[in-house]
This record gives C-alpha cells, sequence and structure tokens, in this order.
C-alpha cells in the first residue's frame, strides 16, 4: 500500500463496537478488569490509551518501524530517548541542530553525566573522529535547523553498527512522507509532532519510533516510568494531521521550491538554503534517501537592518517560531528558535545575524511571493533613503 493511502487510514476503524471511522477520543484514566487476572488491554492511561495507541500504530506504520511512542511535545520525546543512556555515556550530535535539543543536552543531562559532542554530521570524517570509547549514539538531523545540511543516513547507521552505536534520527523537518530513517538504518526515529504532523499550528506533542523489539521494551518502560505521555485529545488532532500529510506536503513544497529560486534572484538575498536547489551541496545525497526536499528555506540578506524591516512588514506570512504548519511562518534563528545557543559558536557554524528561517504553508505561492516583495520593497526605499 503506498503512503498516501496509509496516511489517510491512520487510525481509522479502532472501535469495534460501533465501527466509527474516526478513532474516539478516549478521554479516560482508569479500565475496569473483566477478574482478576484479566485485562481488556488497557489498565491505565499512562501506560495506555485507546486514542493514543491508533496514534503509536500508525505513526509506527509510517516510518516502518516496530513501535511507536507518543508524548507531551518533541522535547519531551527527546528526554525520554535520552534516558536510555547513563552517566559516562556520550553522544555525537548534529552541530546545526534545534536549539532546545541543544539546551536539553548542555543544560541538563550534562549534570547527570551525558556528554555530547557537536560535528558537522554530513561529513562523515568528522562523525568518525568524534567517537570515543564512551560513545554510545549518533543523534541526527538531517536536514539540518536551519541551515539544511544533509547527512546520509546509510552511511551514519554503516559507522554507528561498526562502533556499537545507536543511530537517533530527528525527522521533524521531512516527516515518514519523505524520509525513513528506519529504512536507512537508523534505530529510532524521533518526531516534534507540532510541526508538519500536526500541521495546523494548534497542538504540541512528539512521537517515537524504534526498530527493534528489544528497544521498544525499553522505550515503553521509559514511557511510562517518566510519564511525558500525550493526551488523549491531542493524540486524535496527531491523527487528523496525518489524514493530510500527503496534500500538505506536496503543496509546500512545491511552493517552496519556487520561492527559493524567487529569493536566490532578489537582490536584497545574499544566499538561499535549500535542498530543492540545483546547486545544494546535499541534493543528491536528498535524491537518494528522500522522495522530496521539504518546505523549510533559510536565507540571508544582504543587510541586517533588512531583518527588521521584512520581519515586520509580511502580512500574508506570520513573524513566528515554530514550522510545518499550513499558515506561512517567518523567524530569526537568532533571536528566536536558536537564542541559548552562545553567539561565538552560532555564527561560526553558520547561524548568522542576517539568517531568517522560512517555514513554506499551502497558501497560493503567488500570494506569498507578492507578500514577500512588497517587504522587501519597504527596505530597498528607505536603503535607497539612506
Ligand atoms: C520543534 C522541534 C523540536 C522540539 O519539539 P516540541 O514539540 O516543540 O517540543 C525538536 N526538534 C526539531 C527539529 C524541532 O523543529
Amino acid at each position: 500500500m503506498n503512503i498516501e493511502t496509509k496516511l489517510v487510514q491512520a487510525g481509522t476503524k479502532k472501535d469495534p463496537a460501533t465501527g466509527s471511522i474516526s478513532t474516539p477520543i478516549y478521554q479516560n484514566a482508569t479500565f475496569e478488569h473483566p477478574e482478576l487476572g484479566r485485562s481488556t488491554g488497557f489498565d491505565y492511561s499512562r501506560t495506555a490509551n485507546p486514542t493514543r495507541k491508533a496514534l503509536e500504530e500508525a505513526i509506527a506504520i509510517l516510518e516502518e518501524g516496530n513501535a511507536g511512542f507518543a508524548f507531551s511535545s518533541g522535547m519531551a520525546a527527546i528526554t525520554t530517548v535520552l534516558f536510555l543512556f547513563k552517566s559516562g555515556d556520550h553522544i555525537v550530535i548534529s552541530d546545526d541542530l534545534y536549539g532546545g535539543t541543544y539546551r536539553l543536552l548542555e543544560e541538563i543531562f550534562v549534570n547527570y553525566g551525558i556528554s555530547a559532542t557537536y560535528v558537522d554530521t554530513s561529513c562523515i570524517s568528522q562523525v568518525e573522529e568524534a567517537i570515543k570509547e564512551e560513545t554510545v549514539a549518533l543523534f541526527i538531523e538531517t536536514p539540518t535547523n536551519p541551515l539544511m545540511k544533509i547527512t546520509d543516513l546509510a552511511a551514519i547507521s554503516k559507522l554507528a553498527k561498526e562502533n556499537d552505536l545507536l543511530t537517533i534520527v530527528d525527522n521533524t523537518f521531512l516527516t515518514p512522507f519523505l524520509q525513513k530513517p528506519i529504512q536507512s538504518g537508523a534505530d529510532i526515529v524521533i518526531h516534534s509532532a507540532s510541526k508538519y504532523i500536526g500541521g495546523h499550528n494548534d497542538v504540541i506533542g512528539g512521537l517515537v519510533v524504534t526498530a527493534t523489539e528489544e528497544l521498544s521494551a525499553k522505550v515503553g518502560r521509559l514511557q511510562n516510568s517518566a510519564g511525558a505521555i500525550l493526551g488523549p485529545q491531542d493524540s486524535w488532532l496527531l491523527l487528523r494531521g496525518l489524514k493530510t500529510l500527503a496534500i500538505r506536503m506536496e503543496r509546500q513544497q512545491e511552493n517552496a521550491q519556487k520561492i527559493a529560486e524567487w529569493l536566490e534572484k532578489h537582490e536584497l538575498v545574499k544566499s538561499v538554503y535549500y535542498p530543492g536547489l540545483a546547486n545544494h551541496p546535499g541534493r543528491e545525497i536528498m535524491e537518494k534517501q528522500c522522495s522530496g526536499f521539504g518546505a523549510m528555506i533559510s536565507f540571508e540578506v544582504t543587510e541586517v537592518s533588512i531583518v527588521a524591516d521584512l520581519l515586520k512588514n509580511v502580512n500574508v506570512i506570520s513573524f513566528a517560531e515554530s514550522l510545518g504548519g499550513v499558515e506561512s511562518l517567518i523567524t530569526y534563528p537568532t533571536t528566536q528558535t536558536h537564542a541559548d545557543i552562545p553567539k561565538e559558536y552560532r555564527e561560526e557554524k553558520g547561524v548568522s545575524d542576517y539568517l531568517l528561517r522560512f517555514s513554506i504553508g499551502i497558501e497560493n505561492v503567488q500570494d506569498l511571493i507578492a507578500d514577500l516583495n512588497q517587504a522587501f520593497q519597504c527596505s530597498k526605499q528607505k536603503i535607497i533613503h539612506s
């Protein structure tokens, strides 16, 4: 069955009592036992809830993994996965990454003796050099956030297996519709479902998919023990989001391609980072391991003053954090998503004060381009008059 169909079937016909097409929201904490020693399969909703279970089964099918787990946020999902490790353990992680993951490691897990080395994972030799005796896992974002660097997942997974390490992939930017890391050999896939999977900027959630029964048992135990589970209402919203993921993603990346090409030609734009552009260094790997280029674009403007003008003057596009929803959002990593990463480090990695990150929505692309154009025009007037 093709993934478009699998997506629409997420959580359908899960209620044998009524035949309800949409999974009911089981707003329920505890379940009655038929008799001593017997259970319906549900005891208490932290451990398992039917609505959450429908979502967890759906994401496991979509990522082609062994089991799925739903959490109260992407960060709760990442935190729970990091609980697999113990004091003294070390992980190698993409250096251009989600700011919250950096903060979690550097402000919290460091206190529990878990350390991380940040490298450009698009360069396999850098990853290889960073592996130490204590290393237990490679943690990859591809494309990276916000510079859209591409890591070869098959090469990373091979390196991990040779060194007895886990490969963990944050697949938030592409979703299983465009990239299935487990097929490339990854052990654990993580999502901030607040982004493309929810898709409407109206829910916070996280998902994890494990590749093997052994890992599923461990993550399941951690989910139940740490307890950062997703509630039934939000589980239902994510199931609903999944149903339209394919058509949203298709439209979003089609818009993104056109906008990236338009930005590339703009006189106030210095550089555009989008893997769908012909000259993008990661394009070949993208073509090998993904079925599309996604809908996230970062770009640098020619003068810092343009940033404030652009953010103030866009009308159709909103100046807001987050990404992946039907509404187009533009943000400034320097003061928003990446504010917790030290300035020198951030700039050394290429996240400069000129950089904007743009999540393309499903609007008519001409309206988005017109909106950008008028916002740039406001800057241009000022530059001419100054
Ligand atoms: C947003 C995001 C997260 C964190 O997810 P939340 O749902 O906001 O907790 C993690 N990784 C990436 C790549 C993200 O974009």
